[in-house]
């Protein structure tokens, strides 16, 4: 279908500097736990989004020098860090995108682990994070020679095929604006003081760079306008703004977002799309160079109204362009239907903090395009006749239907309840949480399209009535449900106590009503605890959690929600048993134990919310596998677990689970390792 005219701005070709963008669509740089450790998935990952119709595809953050070492990222530290840089700049050639680099010396924010050189600040103070190192105060020497290792670094990204090379100076994580910041910024030479002062430094990088590469290389530079710190850090009003007045017209373009990285990608529990517009929108009206910004855009109609009312000039995408590297073409083919939307989880963040290589609630390929050779679009056509079930239309049962379905076999999914989607289905109505319900929109729209695949809803299947379908093959995809007697990570057993009031996040999601005041036990430590107990609370209850780790929803720390939910916690009013695990529970109170050191002690409640571990709903595949002779009877080659009911997790596992069921449909995992591995080559040992 031809695009409709409406988008037809989002399509048109933007100068930057010597080089051009096709169109608006512009990656801006995000991180993706692969980087140099793993260079030719990272290359091929964004290879996949210029096919996908990015005009612009950045890297991650790009060390200099030693002087900034971070394990997880990329360099240019020397000549010999350009061929895997080389080869992402190719990758992105070849389906007609400009490569983009962003440079970086993270200053204070990385300890050095690495090379273990004394990190550099404007001023002299400890380290970001809790390491227990310092930064020490940067002298003229030490700016010369930044200055000039960016240069050098620039001009290794030109020979590398960059088109476009930043200056960063964002999410607090570069020197530029370090030197930016008053809060970081404390000299009382030329690079300290008032604001012009504060901005040389950025001034000079960005002439440097332009003096360096800027014959055929765009320069870009990245700029946190509003730390969200208030006066004593970048404001729109006065530091932010001072630097588009000053500097407006030196580069080519202008990124610009807030910081630090917890409030640059903030999650759809805490933000809605767009949610920068108010801090960014002032930019454009000081600059005549494109300006980009993010903030999940994912509705095309969004992105025309942000162009034609002068807010952006390009839509940048870091999380959008990960769950659908395709979305540009999907709007420029007349299908915007079809964009597999961010649901805002920040997975991706998560384990590319970890890191490890990226991966996506909505896009399972992500991450896989080299290793396993899996295109987010694609799929084989089917190679054999086989008929399949799939039973439960969760994550899992859905992706699962729907890969099969664009392969070409004939698929009936059945579903025991009157609703599909789930776990998300359920999830999506806890507070923070509705664009979860993405994951079962999109995957309902694709199915639709797909007359090879029936679904059957009202039908809880059992082994006698999955023998009587005539399938081949038979994905079992029945989910899970949380334990109620407290074992999990803390308690290895069940605890000794009756289950008169205790409940679970599924008997809350499903609508139980409870006594107050409510306990929850959160040893899980992902979202669910915090959730719940911010649902309790709106439902008027008085709430304490309880939890064995120093902090509410402790992992959420690698999805950057770690300090909202704290916040949330405390403005909730939730009270907080922080090192603690339930022991003993009564009619009127529970009894818990501190973690370190045993002493316990009551606290008031009439029910308790088990948020520990979740058991495999696996008795209808227990069922089929008691009877294998019945299942060749009735024609079933195969019965596969996928998803929650194989291995409970979060939802980007399930979904994982399901595409790989419809690529690989349930072949057992072999002796070899089943994806490409880069391993380095060994130098010699003296
Ligand atoms: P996952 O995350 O692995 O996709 P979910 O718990 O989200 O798992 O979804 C499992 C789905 O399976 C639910 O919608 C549930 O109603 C359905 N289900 C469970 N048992 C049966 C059954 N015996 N027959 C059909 N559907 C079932
Ligand atoms: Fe969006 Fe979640 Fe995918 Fe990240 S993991 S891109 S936040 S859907």
């Amino acid at each position: 279908m031809p695009r409709d005219p409406h988008y037809d701005i989002l399509f048109e070709p933007v100068t930057i500097g010597p080089v051009t963008a096709r169109n608006r669509f512009y990656q801006v740089p995000h991180c993706n736990g692969m980087g140099r450790a793993h260079p030719t998935a990272m290359a091929v990952m964004r290879g996949i989004k210029a096919e996908g119709g990015w005009a612009v595809v950045c890297t991650e953050q790009c060390d200099i020098h030693v002087t900034t070492d971070t394990e997880r990222e990329i360099r240019l530290w020397d000549d010999r860090d350009i061929p895997y840089l080389a080869r992402m700049a190719d990758q992105v050639h070849e389906h007609g995108a400009l490569a983009g680099l962003e440079l970086t010396h993270m200053g204070y924010y990385t300890s050095n682990y690495i090379g273990r050189e004394i990190p550099m600040a404007p001023t002299a103070r400890p380290v970001h994070g809790i390491e227990p190192f310092h930064a020490r105060t940067m002298d003229r020497t030490d700016i010369a020679n930044y200055r000039r290792w960016h240069r050098n670094a620039a001009l290794r990204g030109k020979r590398a095929g960059f088109d476009i090379v930043y200056v960063y100076a964002g999410h607090s994580l570069s020197l530029c604006m370090h030197f930016l910041s008053a809060r970081h910024n404390q000299r009382t030479d030329e690079y300290g003081g008032p604001v012009e002062n504060r901005m040389r430094l950025l001034r000079e990088v960005i002439e440097d760079t332009k003096d360096a590469v800027g014959d055929t290389c765009g320069v870009a530079v990245r700029l946190a306008v509003n730390e969200l710190v208030g006066p004593k850090g970048i404001t729109p009003e006065e530091d932010g703004r001072a630097v588009i007045e000053m500097l407006g017209e030196l580069p080519d373009l202008w990124d610009v977002n807030v910081s630090e990285w917890e409030n640059d990608s903030e999650t759809s529990r805490f933000a809605d799309e767009g949610f920068q517009e108010k801090h960014i929108s002032f930019v454009k009206s000081l600059t005549s160079k494109p300006v980009v910004g993010v903030g999940r855009y994912t509705s095309p109609d969004r992105m025309v109204s942000l162009i034609r009312n002068g807010v952006l000039d390009m839509i940048g995408a870091a999380r959008p362009s990960i769950a659908d590297p395709f979305l540009p073409k999907k709007i420029e083919e007349g299908r915007p239907e079809d964009i597999r939307e961010c649901i805002g989880c920040n997975m991706c963040v998560g384990v590319s903090n970890q890191p490890t290589y990226l991966r996506c609630t909505q896009n399972p390929t992500q991450g896989e395009e080299w290793r396993r050779g899996w295109h987010p679009e694609v799929m084989p056509p089917r190679d054999s006749d086989e008929r399949v079930l799939v039973i439960g239309a969760g994550p899992a049962g859905l992706e699962a239907a729907r890969g099969l379905g664009q392969r070409g076999y004939e698929v009936m999914l059945a579903e025991a309840g009157r609703e599909t989607g789930g776990r998300v289905a359920r999830e999506c109505r806890l507070p923070g949480l509705a664009a979860w319900a993405r994951v079962r929109d999109w995957r309902m729209t694709q199915l639709h399209k797909l007359p090879n695949v029936e679904i059957y809803m009202d039908s809880e299947m059992t082994a006698d009535s999955v023998r009587e379908t005539g399938a081949n093959l038979v994905a079992v995809a029945t989910g899970a449900r949380w334990r109620r007697d407290g074992s999990g990570r803390y308690h290895d057993f069940p605890l000794a106590c009756g289950s008169a009031n205790i409940v679970t996040p599924d008997d809350i999601m499903e609508g139980a009503t409870l006594e107050g005041p409510v306990v929850v036990f959160d040893d899980d430590h992902y979202y669910m605890g915090g959730v719940i107990a911010e649902k309790l609370v709106q439902d008027g209850h008085e709430v304490s959690i309880v939890t064995p780790e120093s902090a509410v929803s402790a992992w959420t720390a690698y999805t950057l929600e770690y300090e909202r939910i704290q916040t949330r916690m405390r403005e909730l009013g939730v009270a907080r048993h922080l090192g603690f695990a339930v022991k003993n529970i009564e009619w009127s109170r529970v009894e818990i134990e501190d973690v370190y050191t045993g002493d316990c002690q009551w606290i008031a409640c009439r029910s308790v919310v088990m948020v520990t571990a979740q058991d495999p709903v696996d008795d209808l595949y227990h069922a089929l596998m008691a009877d294998e002779a019945a299942n060749r009877e009735a024609g079933i080659r195969r019965v596969s677990r996928i998803g929650d009911c194989y291995g409970p997790g979060p939802i980007a596992a399930a979904v994982f689970g399901g595409y790989r069921y419809a690529r690989e449909l349930g072949e057992a995992i072999g002796d070899d390792v089943p994806w490409k591995q880069e391993i380095v080559e060994l130098a010699a040992v003296v």
